[in-house]
């Protein structure tokens, strides 16, 4: 059966952060006027209502703020991915704004927890659809005790 992993269906406002997943990086918005960061992507900025947002390249680490493992499909289709941990992760450099939902790599889901520090890998997951998934960041050196979240890792 062939299953389709496909992300929301990109918008005017997504399609940026869509097609830099597929040069594998990962980029978030901000408002090109008062700066501040938002998430999901969207046109008007919700503090001073300018448009032009700008969208930059971020670092691709952050800590796990929820996680929740799928242990039960309801379709057959997905059978096969379980157990799926689920994961929203605070995307370090963006001020706490943008969480993105995701998930860890096969293998790692009873490392799903909050505050464990992870790093984007992208996947491909179909011949034309690159997506960001995480990896615990072991190279960080953090367990995830100590993690505030503020943490700025280094640019590329
Ligand atoms: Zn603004």
């Amino acid at each position: 059966m062939n299953i389709l992993r496909a992300p929301s269906r990109p918008d005017v406002d997504s399609t940026p952060f869509w097609e830099a997943c597929q040069r594998r990086v990962l980029v978030g918005q901000r408002c090109g006027a008062c700066g501040e960061w938002r998430w999901p992507p969207r046109a008007h900025c919700p503090s001073c209502h300018a448009r032009e947002p700008v969208w930059e390249e971020l670092a691709g680490t952050g800590t796990i703020v929820g996680a929740v493992t799928v242990r039960r499909s309801l379709d057959a289709a997905f059978a096969h991915l379980l157990p799926l941990p689920i994961i929203h992760v605070r995307v370090d450099g963006t001020d706490g704004a943008m969480v993105l939902t995701s998930n860890l790599l096969p293998g790692q889901w009873p490392q799903a927890e909050v505050g464990k520090r992870v790093a984007v890998r992208f996947a491909r997951v179909r011949s034309d659809l690159i997506l960001p998934q995480f990896t615990i960041d072991y190279a960080s050196g953090d367990d995830g005790s100590s993690s505030t979240g503020s943490r700025r890792a280094p640019g590329r």
